[in-house]
């Protein structure tokens, strides 16, 4: 059985009983960094075979796991933090192993998109960008494609782009666009960051520490209602004793906005 393992992403308390069993029972787990996950098997007292898998290990690498495995060996498979495959290495590995008919299963847990989403307190679809592209013109059609979806887009960040990437959407999707900024996630300095992304610039600066998952909002509908507008109908719908999802809904259906945009006003 091949085991796609999470593992925290800050915090090594996020991890589930599941997860550490089968960490402490399989022949050998593949990590994407061996020093990162000795720290977390040091911490839970696991003695397992660590084997370096990271997104320079070649097919050799790659064939050896899947020799193993078919030789009726247990591995799990690691990345640095949160989720593998979830912009990490494994998805070659894992399709291999799917054709060659080796048995696959996923442990659940965390990972820093959907640790952010659940921040960002909307419910609605979502794209997951990842990192943006590095080749500048595949970028700009990335940043093209968020200003003008009709959901949420979550993205990685390192922080020394951090800057220049808030001023990329700010050109795309104007000023106004509102963003949630979640640094640190389950850290000592995590900080979650709400407004606009004229307002996220002067907030970060230049330079930046940490890691960060930027969730941009959708592209508002043509609309003549204002912020005051809906937060006085939020007020009215709240203060006759709907719950915040419910007047959200009747508010979007009265001024004809979308729900996320009025249920982010009543946060
Ligand atoms: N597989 C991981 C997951 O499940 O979230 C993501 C790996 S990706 C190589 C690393 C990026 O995830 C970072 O650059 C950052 O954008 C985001 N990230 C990871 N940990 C984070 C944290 N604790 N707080 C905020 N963002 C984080």
């Amino acid at each position: 059985m091949l085991y796609i393992v999470a593992t925290p992403i800050g915090n090594l308390e996020d991890i589930t009983m599941r997860a550490l069993r089968v960490l402490g029972e399989v022949d050998v787990i593949a990590a994407e960094d061996t020093r990162r996950t000795i720290k977390l098997l040091n911490h839970y007292e696991i003695k397992t075979k660590l084997l370096s898998f990271h997104e320079h290990s070649d097919k050799g690498k790659r064939d050896r796991i899947i020799g193993e495995l078919l030789d009726g060996k247990d591995i799990a498979l690691v990345s640095d933090a949160g989720t593998p495959l979830i912009s990490d290495p494994g998805a070659i590995l894992v399709s291999e192993a799917v054709s060659r008919g080796i048995e696959v299963t996923s442990m659940p847990g965390a990972c820093a998109a959907i640790t952010a989403l659940t921040l960002s307190g909307q419910d609605g679809a979502f794209a997951f960008v990842g990192f943006l592209p590095k080749k500048a013109s595949d970028k700009a059609k990335a940043i093209e494609k968020i200003a003008e979806r009709d959901m949420v887009s979550v993205l990685y960040e390192s922080p020394h782009a951090l800057s220049k990437t808030l001023d990329a959407l700010r050109i795309a999707c104007g000023e106004d666009r509102h963003i949630v900024v979640a640094k640190e996630l389950t850290k000592i300095h995590e900080h979650v960051f709400r407004g606009s992304l004229k307002e996220a610039i002067d907030f970060f600066g230049i330079e930046n520490k940490g890691e960060y998952v930027l969730i941009v909002s959708e592209r508002e509908e043509e609309t003549e209602a204002t912020d005051e507008q809906i937060i006085a109908l939020l007020d009215e719908y709240i203060t006759n004793g709907m719950t915040k999802k419910d007047a959200a809904n009747a508010t979007s259906k009265k001024l004809g906005i979308r729900p996320n945009r009025a249920y982010r006003l009543t946060l």
